[in-house]
């Protein structure tokens, strides 16, 4: 990820194609389909994307773009227009990590029924894991192996009294403050830190491990009900795993595992482009965290109304010279993208001052919010993002 120079690059004007003849995204009479993978047009299952870059993206950063989404809904909470930076974000090299498989027992019998299969290997998932097989349950474990590829920002005292995780925050900032306009900044009064995805993954598998949580390295495909009651969780290469409940934890976009409510509020995404850098002239201070800065830099004329849309920068400190920026559309009825999101945030640095010496890694976080929240008639259990999990307001899960 580390590379010299000022240079960063992401490939401007690169987008996922929507399928051909997409509709607008709300349909007319303002219902959507709401239940699990069901008959539905063949387009939604066979979205492709393609690149129009001026840069074409490493093929190996963006792999498997053959997504299947369950509707409309589960395509934006995916990644609508933006799916091709969302898979890169995804699937960024994380050498550093343990693989789950090399820590977890794998789930050996196909035929005995588990107290509870848990789908997706992301935080929730791994946390709920671990926590149930606390409790003295038999938990499976099914997703892809993948590592956490996210940079994790959180309340202090939430990470460290509720979830114990203090050992996992590589950096914590003793406030946060938040400028509005011109007059005094706002001090929130609350200290934030700043998350080691390693270590966090790390300490979740230990945890997992010590429980005895077992593991399957597969995506699950669909989940049913056998003849005496138990769900049956279909996963990749024909296997099948009998459980007495099933949680779905696979992130925002699990529409093919679950019913959703109809009607409801439709959903609104944030977009961020971060970027960690080597900086010279860092403008605030370095020990308090830059939770929103609204006072607007740059100055461009706007060629979109969705353009003028509000945007703040999120700084994170490590020194005064090493700093995590990120540019950020808090809620956007569509999805603010991100090249426009990395030109405002490199405008506005320039309007500050700040000179970029060395770009360490880049990020494109796409965190849908509101919407549809699950139905609470259905067998199975939703929890994380894929519950709607996440706060509206700070993006906080
Ligand atoms: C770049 C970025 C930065 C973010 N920063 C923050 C932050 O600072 N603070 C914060 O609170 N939140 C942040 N978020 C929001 C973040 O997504 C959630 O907080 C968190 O990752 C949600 O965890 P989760 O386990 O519910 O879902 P996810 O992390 O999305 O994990 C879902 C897992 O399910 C797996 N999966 C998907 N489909 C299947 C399937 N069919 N079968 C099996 N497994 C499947 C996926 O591979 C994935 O491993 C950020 C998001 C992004 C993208």
């Amino acid at each position: 990820m580390e590379s010299t120079g000022a240079a960063i690059s992401a490939p401007f004007g690169c987008r996922a194609l929507r399928w051909a003849g997409q509709r607008p995204l709300r349909p007319a009479d303002g219902r959507r389909r709401r239940v699990g993978p069901g008959p539905g047009p063949e387009k939604w299952r066979s979205l492709k994307a393609s690149c129009v870059a001026t840069e074409k993206p490493d093929e190996k950063a963006a792999p498997g773009l053959g997504v299947e989404f369950a509707d409309e809904e589960d395509y934006v909470k995916g990644g609508g227009g933006e799916l091709l930076y969302v898979q890169m974000q995804a699937t960024k090299a994380m050498e550093s990590q343990s693989k789950i498989a090399s820590k977890l027992l794998p789930i050996a019998d196909e035929t005995s029924v588990l107290d509870l299969v848990i789908i997706g290997c992301g935080p929730a998932g791994l946390s709920l894991a671990a926590e149930s097989a606390k409790k003295g349950l038999t938990v499976g474990l099914i997703g892809p192996d993948l590592p956490f590829t996210n940079n994790y920002g959180v309340w202090e005292d939430e990470f460290k009294a509720d979830l114990g995780l203090e050992s996992c925050i590589e950096h914590v900032w003793k406030d946060t403050v938040v400028y509005l306009d011109r007059n005094k900044p706002i001090m929130i009064g609350r200290a934030y830190g700043r998350v080691d995805r390693d270590l966090l993954h790390e300490e979740l598998l230990r945890r997992c491990n010590e429980a005895g949580v077992t593991y399957l390295n597969s995506k699950v495909e669909q989940i049913k009900e056998s003849p005496d009651g138990h769900r049956v969780v279909y996963c990749g290469r024909g296997h099948k795993i009998l459980c007495r409940l099933a949680i779905v934890a696979s992130g925002a976009a699990s529409g093919k595992l679950l019913e959703y409510e109809v009607g409801g509020p439709r959903v609104c995404v944030q977009t961020a482009y971060g970027v960690e850098v080597e900086v010279e002239r860092y403008p605030y201070d370095p020990s308090l965290m830059v939770f929103m800065d609204y006072r607007d830099c740059f100055k461009e004329k706007f060629t979109h109304p969705e353009e003028a849309n509000p945007t703040f920068l999120y700084a994170m400190a490590m020194s005064s010279t090493r700093v995590f920026f990120e540019e950020t559309c808090l809620a956007s009825k569509d999805a603010m993208p991100f090249d426009l999101l990395k030109k405002r945030l490199m405008s506005r640095l320039d309007a500050m001052g700040v000179r970029i010496i060395k770009v360490y890694e880049e990020e494109w976080s796409y965190i849908p919010v509101g919407g549809s929240l699950p139905n609470t008639d259905q067998k199975n259990l939703a929890f994380g993002a894929a519950a709607s999990m996440v706060h509206p307001a700070t993006e906080n899960s």
